[in-house]
């Protein structure tokens, strides 16, 4: 079974789908944790990030996707980044290299397979992202989009940044999901859209636990109504 969540930054898609995955007894795919490496490696490549860079760079990173006892690590090389992708400035990074073709259409060819590969393992994955239901799996078994108000999102990041030991005003930390949903709702390739039979989850006035056993108890609906493996 494929389930994708997706929406935009902050509005809790990554924790859900971990603890949605491991509820289900699945296995979670991050997406932009992907996204994220390749940042990383134009930053340690000092690669600005030019449709240019975008062609040169992606290839010789050897980004790897490897699961230890169904923990997902990204690895460039050898070398496991997956704590150290986890940075503002990799963000930030991650949301402008994401707009390039070759970067995309690289990482969704990956997420394809490591989705089918994993879903033969385990039985089901979880992917999140901004185009896993829409442009990655169209034809997942089910589909959730995760919004949230933009101020609850950016105290949310506020939180865990406090829970880091960094203070950062709340006005700078909205201004910057901003300025990523923009960029991530208008650009040309794969923009953040919710696909049409995608189930709208509203996180705003919702606990984890609420939005986990919202996305369980739709995946329990699909098996026993026998929709599974079928599309929506
Ligand atoms: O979700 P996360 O903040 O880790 O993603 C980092 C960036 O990667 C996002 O801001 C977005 O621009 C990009 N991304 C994307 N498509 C995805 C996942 C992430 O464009 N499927």
């Amino acid at each position: 079974m494929i389930i994708t969540i997706d929406g935009p930054a902050g509005s809790g898609k990554s924790t859900t789908a971990r603890r949605a995955a491991d509820a289900l007894g699945y296995v979670y795919l991050d997406t932009g944790a992907m996204y994220r490496a390749v940042a990383l490696g134009f930053l340690r490549a000092d690669a600005s990030a030019t449709p240019e860079s975008a062609e040169a760079v992606p290839a010789d990173l050897h980004l790897d996707v490897r699961y230890e006892n169904d923990e997902m690590h990204v690895l460039l090389g050898e070398d496991d980044v997956s704590d150290r992708i986890r940075t503002e400035e990799v963000g930030e990074m991650a949301s402008q290299v994401s707009s390039f073709r070759a970067v995309r259409e690289q990482l969704v060819e990956a997420q394809q397979r490591i989705g089918r590969e994993q879903e033969d393992l385990h039985g089901g994955v979880l992917l999140d992202g901004r185009d896993t239901g829409t442009v990655v799996f169209p034809d997942a078994d089910l589909k959730v989009f995760m919004v949230a108000d933009v101020e609850e999102r950016a105290r949310r990041r506020k939180r865990e940044y406090a829970q880091e030991g960094k203070d950062v005003p709340l006005d700078e930390i909205q201004a910057s999901i901003e300025a990523r949903d923009r960029r991530d709702r208008n650009r040309d390739i794969a923009p953040l859209r919710r696909a049409d039979d995608a189930v709208i989850l509203d996180t705003t006035d919702r606990s984890v636990d609420e939005q986990v056993a919202f996305v369980v108890d739709r995946v329990k609906e699909r098996r026993e109504s026998g929709t599974w493996g079928e599309g929506l």
